[in-house]
């Protein structure tokens, strides 16, 4: 062969017997593990997590190739709950120089999850914003920053993490950003800043035209301002796209038509609401509105009418309100009070609310399901529904 030739080849050969070295000496590296992970195995499974982690910090040291075993051991610990051993794992992992980019990478996002787990909020926010640079953990870490700035009610930054988040995964947050701008919405409104105010909810429609919290708040704006017409217009508009959300304003309704001096359309509006939907919140407005303009007399005919033609818990236990004020015999109002307040429980336990993704009940309307911490996902039950449950939960007599 030609001498340049061999001249040509000799850094192959030198750089091919680098290779092997390397392989024999991660070969050799390998026949000393099994020992000191067996060692720290064996401790993990008699219970005795902190010897275990002991020895597998060691290991750490002394080989660069089981990041991958620490990862998973750091998981395991963090998913029992052992949050102050996953972390110090996972510090040790990210404080090395010498590991591989993608896996610096993993050893951050776990880290910044054991973070956010112990409550560290401010740490965790720390990481993942710098993981949000990461292709590989942008949608992720912007999903944990969402619940981070949910928690610190920083709805400012929860609107810039839920917009990366529709861009990188694709992902709806209509629902989430739409109640971010209401929240913004109402501390305006707190604020006096009513024109703020009506930005803010301009932007939550934009975000989910059927935001009902958002109507909510535009008839409040227009109240607020005098214009009651506008605002029962804007609030009655959920009578043709969301008759089931009707309820939460009737309070906002009778306030405005009083502000008018209209009970006649007040009671039209009452007695229209109740056809489509039997919310035992009608029922109550109504029968007070009767026995104000008209008299009490009326009021109590008025409700065992609409509790006989729309049965529900809460209707019954309005009824026994009523008899247990009417000036009947003492002792027969006695036993009525005594009725209504053992209804009251059951009136109670009827959980009127409910979350359409996790199941969770509630007497009263949340805009962020305190179970699964999803928004906009909380709903009224249908009116006859508290009193099926009801009788379902009887015990057999
Ligand atoms: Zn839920």
């Amino acid at each position: 062969m030609d001498p340049l030739w061999l001249l040509l080849l000799l850094p192959t050969a030198a750089a091919g017997g680098w290779v092997m070295a390397k392989r024999e000496r991660r070969a050799e590296r390998r026949k000393h593990l099994p020992e000191a992970y067996f060692k720290g195995l064996s401790f993990l499974l008699n219970e005795q997590p902190d010897e275990a982690l002991r020895v597998f910090l060691e290991v750490v040291e002394v080989d660069s190739e089981t990041v991958e075993i620490h990862l998973a051991l750091g998981n395991l610990f963090r998913r029992r709950g052992e949050i102050e051993r996953a972390t110090r794992i996972h510090q040790n992992l990210v404080a090395r120089s010498d590991l591989d980019p993608g896996l610096r990478e993993q050893a951050l996002f776990e880290l910044a999850q054991d973070y956010f787990k112990a409550g560290l909020f401010d740490r965790a926010e720390s990481l993942f914003r710098e993981l949000r640079r990461a292709p590989d953990y942008r949608a992720q870490a912007c999903r944990f920053l969402m619940q981070i700035y949910d928690q610190e009610k920083e709805w400012e930054s929860a609107i810039r993490a839920a917009e990366e988040l529709a861009r990188a995964a694709g992902a709806d947050m209509s629902q989430p950003l739409a109640h971010y701008y209401c929240e913004l919405a109402e501390q305006a409104i707190a604020d006096g800043r009513n024109a703020r105010a009506g930005r803010h909810i301009e932007s939550a429609f934009r975000h989910d035209p059927h935001c009902i919290r958002a109507v909510i708040q535009s008839g409040r704006l227009a109240s607020m301002s005098g214009n009651h017409i506008n605002a029962i217009s804007i609030w009655r508009g959920l009578e043709r796209w969301a008759p089931q959300a009707l309820g939460e304003v009737v309070d906002h309704v009778a306030n405005s038509y009083t502000a008018l001096g209209d009970a006649k359309s007040y009671k039209k509006f009452l007695e229209d609401a109740l056809a489509r939907n039997p919310d035992a919140r009608f029922i109550a407005a109504l029968v007070e509105l009767v026995s104000r303009e008209e008299k009490d007399e009326a009021g109590r005919k008025l409700l065992v009418d609409l509790v006989r033609r729309h049965p529900s818990i809460e209707g019954l236990h309005e009824l026994l309100k009523s008899r247990a004020a009417s000036g009947g015999g003492e002792r027969e109002n006695r036993d009525f009070a005594l009725l209504a307040d053992l209804l009251s429980q059951v009136v109670g336990q009827g959980r009127g609310y409910h979350c359409r993704t996790c199941g969770f009940s509630s007497n009263s309307l949340h805009w962020q399901c305190p179970g699964c911490k999803n928004w906009g996902t909380v709903q009224k039950r249908a009116a006859a529904e508290p009193l099926r449950r009801a009788v379902a939960m009887q015990p057999p007599a």
